[in-house]
Parts: structure tokens; sequence; C-alpha cells
């Protein structure tokens, strides 16, 4: 017989960066790696994993206080565990975004089922044989009259699970897929013949060239092989169309995890994909942590999305994530895109679904010069709009005015704690800071002279829709229910959807016929290296939303800089081109793929305590080998003063070592107490 490990080492979820575990306690009967206890921890009582099993203890080991209902597949807490230390965090951090929702349990009905068959001269009368004609079911408000059958033991009763669907997976008839494309059929081939664990492969297609059904046929082959399936999407409210194309090929067997549920309905989702009653998993990034236990395929859609990467600590990237999961699980990894990122062009074998399944082409983009431009949208545009009978307009900035100046003194409205212009939002009266959410009134004169004339500078999404023909439709962070506007302008018959980039996602409109971009330009200044790369696919997305019905298309795209390599070849889409000369930019100057980015940024409500400790981090990297950029001072934000030093690493693992010790060090020194450190792996 093999002894029995008696100790569990718990992971207790606090998020203070000193305390690290794993701690010792006795391991009651059933308990596992990845289960989910109550410990006592100091004077608390604090949720915890386990991440390992031993035999004995160097301490005096107490029992848990409970074992909760879910548990992690020992995969997971492998995975949790490798992100804390891939991205200097912490494992309880990393272990905390894995679980389901705390709190929530499985909800239960007691149900009647029959227990035996009532004899030929048992006496009952009409009205109990005909309850029983109806088991088994939920007792509901028969109760009274089944107890009575239960005490005759002709009925038990007994609680029941009762499952909280999410609205998106309860759809009607199931749909069959059609016949594959010749490109499809050769995507296909090569997902199934690849090696589980590999690198993965990228499905680069423009929108409606069939990916998300070569995406549903991979999913049908993965699991008629018994295994799992995730589906990663940029966000559930603004991509609907594919979870209930997975739904309606796969029925109950999909599942859904987002923001957007109740708590009890995350946690029946997580339950059933834990349980293997549900082996599809279909969410935005977070659903990378899906608790399937035989994973055989990870699909990556939309995969250039920002939103793959978590702002939070630790920060991850799903796509990073889901390699990771793949490579260790023995899964095939399948990321998809019209505008696939450098880093996949690079890393992964490119399948290519190079035309439009309808056969449309794609639609011809203009490039606007607005270098002599006076207003913000130009002749040629508005008499495009004017044209159009829908018309999508992309124009990256909320709000009304993004600042207010006083014409006698020139005074300019900023937040008071961060170093940025407050954007006016005229609807609600106010003006509002985009990173820090500080509003205050619009006011009636100027604070500084006690002027009138206040001038308006620039042109946000709300004031454009004032401006804009009707009917016009807005989206962007400001309303509520982007499903809603979304759905309002697919049922209009004619009118121009106006927002952020947000309009630019996943949605398959048959009759808009123009598609703009105002400011294109607006991207491409951001201090980021990746500036080009969001330029270029946020015009190549965009033009993919146009032209799609019987009457085609045409994209706009307005532009002070039509000389821009990422607009110009957006323009002639030629993402082959723009991929090469990206990567090559990239390996001159030693940027990701080619090495891996991390940022410390260190804050301080104190002026010159940010810049002290960035002075003093930078010193042990320059010490430690590492070639650290910087300090650079960076906008005062949340009231803190900011400053930050830049690695550019030939080799991660050491190098995020050697930067969280560089960290730990400075936190601890007693001189640099007021300041705040966060460090930014692939930043
Ligand atoms: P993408 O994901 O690249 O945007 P989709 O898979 O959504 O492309 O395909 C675009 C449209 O064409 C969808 O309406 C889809 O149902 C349809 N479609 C995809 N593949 C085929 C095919 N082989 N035959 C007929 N219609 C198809
Ligand atoms: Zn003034
Ligand atoms: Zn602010």
């Amino acid at each position: 017989m093999t002894r029995v490990s008696a100790i569990a080492q718990v992971e207790p979820l606090t998020t203070a960066r000193a305390l690290r575990g794993p701690f010792d306690y006795a391991r009651p009967h059933g308990v596992d790696v990845g289960s989910v206890l109550v410990v006592p921890f100091g004077r608390r009582d604090v949720v915890g994993v386990v991440t390992g099993l031993a035999d004995a203890s160097r301490h005096d080991v107490v029992a848990p206080r409970d074992v909760l209902e879910a548990r992690l597949p020992p995969a997971l807490v492998e995975l949790a565990l490798w992100m804390a230390r891939d991205l200097c965090s912490t494992p309880a951090r990393a272990l905390a975004l894995l679980l389901p929702p705390r709190g929530a349990r499985t909800k239960t009905a007691l149900w009647a089922a029959a227990a035996r068959a009532p004899e030929r001269d048992e006496r009952l009368t009409p009205r109990q044989r005909a309850l029983l004609g109806t088991l088994p079911r939920a007792a509901g408000a028969d109760l009274a009259a089944l107890r009575r059958l239960e005490a005759r033991g002709l009925v038990r009763l007994g609680p029941r699970p009762v499952r909280r669907a999410p609205a998106q997976v309860a759809v009607g008839a199931r749909r069959a897929s059609p016949a594959l494309t010749s490109d499809q059929e050769a995507a296909l081939a090569a997902i199934r013949a690849a090696p589980p664990g590999g690198p993965g492969l990228l499905l680069h297609g423009v929108t409606g060239s069939g990916k998300t059904e070569v995406y549903l046929r991979a999913a049908a082959e993965t699991l008629a092989a018994g295994r799992g399936v995730v589906v990663l999407v940029p966000e559930i409210a603004l991509t609907p169309q594919i979870v209930s194309r997975f739904a309606q090929r796969f029925g109950d067997t999909v599942a859904v995890l987002h923001s957007g549920l109740s708590a009890g309905e995350r946690h029946d989702e997580w339950m059933r994909l834990r349980r293997g009653e549900a082996r599809v998993c279909v969410g935005p990034r977070s659903a990378v942590f899906a608790p399937l236990a035989d994973l055989g395929l990870v699909v990556v859609d939309e995969e250039h999305d920002p939103s793959y990467k978590h702002e939070g600590d630790p920060r991850y990237d799903a796509r990073r994530v889901a390699a990771r999961r793949a490579a260790t699980e023995r899964a095939v990894l399948v990321a998809g895109s019209a505008t696939p990122r450098p880093e996949s062009f690079h890393a992964l074998r490119r399948l290519r679904l190079p035309a439009r399944v309808d056969g449309r082409r794609l639609p011809p983009v203009e490039v606007v010069d607005m270098r002599e431009a006076r207003r913000a949208v130009h002749p040629r545009t508005h008499e495009a709009l004017v044209d159009a009978r829908k018309a999508i307009v992309l124009l990256n900035r909320r709000g009304w005015s993004n600042f207010l100046s006083c014409r006698s003194c020139g005074q300019v409205w900023e937040c008071p704690s961060c170093d940025v212009t407050l954007v006016l939002h005229r609807a609600d009266g106010r003006l509002a800071c985009h990173h820090c959410g500080h509003r205050e009134r619009v006011p009636a004169r100027c604070c500084a002279c006690g002027s009138i004339s206040i001038a308006r500078h620039g042109t946000g999404t709300q004031r454009l829709e004032h401006e804009l023909a009707g009917p016009v439709f807005r989206l962007d962070a400001d309303v509520g229910d982007p499903a809603r506007v979304l759905a309002a302008f697919e049922a209009a018959d004619r009118g121009v959807l106006v927002g952020t980039q947000m309009v630019a996602k996943g949605h398959d409109f048959p009759d808009v016929e123009l598609g703009v971009v105002l400011d294109a330009d607006a991207t491409l200044r951001f201090p980021d290296f990746r500036a080009e790369e969001r330029t270029f696919a946020l015009v190549t997305q965009l033009a993919g939303r146009a032209g799609r019905g019987p009457r085609g298309g045409r994209v706009l795209v307005q532009t002070i800089t039509p000389e821009a390599e990422s607009i110009r070849l957006a323009a002639a889409h030629d993402a082959d081109a723009f991929l090469a000369a990206e990567l090559e930019r990239r390996a001159l100057l030693r940027y990701p793929p080619f090495s891996t980015l991390v940022r410390v940024v260190c804050s301080s409500p104190r002026p010159a305590a940010a810049q002290a400790a960035a002075r003093d981090v930078h010193a042990r990297l320059a010490a430690a080998g590492l070639a650290p950029l910087g300090p650079a001072p960076l906008f005062r934000l949340r009231g803190r003063e900011r400053s930050q030093v830049v690695v550019k690493a030939a080799e991660r693992a050491p190098a995020v070592a050697a930067i969280g010790a560089a960290v730990d060090a400075t936190a601890a020194a007693r001189e640099h107490r007021a300041a705040a450190f966060s460090v930014e792996v692939d930043a």
C-alpha cells in the first residue's frame, strides 16, 4: 500500500506581495492538488488553493476549516504558478484569476422520481395516479401530495442541481455545416495534421473568408476524438455572432464564461466544464482558464485584438497563456485574424484563406489628405456619407471635444489628479478625465480671468453624432448596451454607425456601403512601438466591415500623414508587405518578437520619490547587466507622479527573475517607503 500524504501545501489567496506560501495544513480526506480550502491564516480565515502534497511538515499543522465545492484541475494549478513566475507576480494573485466566483454554490431544487411501481390492487386516488404519471419532475406545488406518496414508498424525493443557463447559449435548432471550400479544406487538413503541443497555426484570412467555419469543423473533430475545446473571442458584447454559431453547432456541449454572467451562471458553467458535461468553452480572455480536463484545441479568434491583455496583476496576455496551455496540455493552437500580429506571423505556421467565401472583392480604400482641411469631416467624405445608405464611421475619441481653453487668457482645463486635459461630455454637462474618471461641471466662465469666452477644441464621437445627418447610432464606452446599438443599426434600413474602435470589431452587416476612418493618425501618434500595427489593423478591420452586400462598397481614410506605411499598405490591402516591413523594423530596433519588453513603473504621491525610486531600480538593473533604458517621467496619474525604466531582454526568464529581485530590493529600502512599484512584462 502506498502511503497517503498527510500534508496539504496551501497558497493562501492574499494580495500582499511579501507573503509567499505555500503553508502546510493537515490534509483532510479527499483533498488533492487543486482543492480550494478555507484555512485559518494569522487571525483570519482565508481561501487558499492546494498546490502540493507532502508526507510530513516541519511545523505543527492545523486542519482547514472547510473544503469548497470547486476544485481546479492540477494542470491549471501548474499554469497559475508558471504565470506568477513568467509575469513577475505572486502565486496567490495568479491562482485567484482561475477560481470560479466566490460565494456561489450549486443551486438545487427538490425533485420527485418513481421509487417503485404501484401494485395492481394498491389503493390510489385518481389524482395520485395522475401525479405518478408525471414523474420524474420538480416537486413544486404538489410537494404535500408527493410527500404522502413518498411515505408509502412509491416516490423518492431528493435535491437535484438546477442549471442557471446564460442567455447566449439558449438557442434553437442546430445548424448543419456547409461543404468547405478548397482553401478551408487545406486549412482544416493542416490543423488535423498539426502536432499536439506544437507551436500552433495562424489562420490568416480577411473578414468573411470562412475562418469561423474552419474553427467549427476543427472543434467538431476534436470533440469526436473525446477532447475539449477553448475558443477565445475579443468581447462577447461585440461578437455575439460567434457564440451563437458555436451554440447552434454543438448545443449544450457549449459553455460560455464572461463577466456579464451572474455569479450563479458563471459558477454553473464552470462546474459543467469541470465535470465534463460541457466540453467547448467560448469566452473572452479569462475563458483561457476554462477548467477543461482534456484540452485538444485552443482557438484565438481576432488574435490581433488588444483586449486579450489583462490590465491587472498579473498582467497576463491570454494569447501567451493559450500557447502555454496548448504546449503543456498537448493541444493544438489556432490563432485567426485578418490582421495577424507580427509576433504570430513570426512564430506560427501560416494558413491562408485568401478570398471571401461569397467571392466579393475587398472594397477600394481611398486615402484622404487632411493637411489642408479645415473641418473634421472632409468635403469628399461628407459627400460619400450623403450618398451611402448605410455607413460606419470610426473616430477613436470619446466625448464631445478633447479640451477647453479660455480665449482671453489661454487657461486650459486639466484633471486635478492627472496631467491630461479634461474632455467635454456635453450630454451630461460635465468635463471628464478619461484616465481616472474625475468629473466636474462644465465651467460657465474662466476660473483664472472670469472671461465667458471659452473655446472647444477637437471633435469626439458625441459631437460627430450631433453633426452628421441622421439617423446616427453611436457606439463607444459611454453607451450602456453595445449589443442594443448594434442591433438597432442592423435593423435600420439606412443610417450611420459612429464610434470608437468598437465599430471595427467582428460585426457582420451585409449592407454597409461605406467605411470611414476619421483622424487615422490618432492611433499612429500613440507613443508605442505597436502604433503602426494598431493603425494597420484598424483601417483593415474597418475595410472588412464594408462592401459585403450586393451594392459593394468603398472606404475613406482621413489622415495628415498619407505617406505613412501602415496607412498606405492598409489601403492597398497588402498585409504581407506590412508584416514584412514591420518585422524588419522590429528586428532593427530589437522590439518583440526579437526581445521581451519589461517596464517597471515607480509611482508616488510625493514629487521626487518616484524619480528617486526609478533611479535606484535603474542602477540595480544596470549592475545586473540588463542595459535598462530611462528613467523616463510619465504623466501624473490619479495624483501620483510616475517614472519608468524599460528593459529589452534577449532572454525572458532570467531577465524577469533579475528584474523581480531588483524591484523587491528597491521596495524594501527605507528611503523608498513612499513609492509603489509595478512590473509589466510584455508591456
Ligand atoms: P470569417 O470568420 O473569416 O469572417 P465565416 O466563417 O464567418 O468567415 O464565413 C463568412 C460567411 O460565409 C458566413 O456566413 C458563413 O456561414 C459562410 N460560409 C463559410 N464557409 C462557407 C462554405 N464553405 N460554404 C458556404 N458558406 C460558407
Ligand atoms: Zn481666462
Ligand atoms: Zn484624472
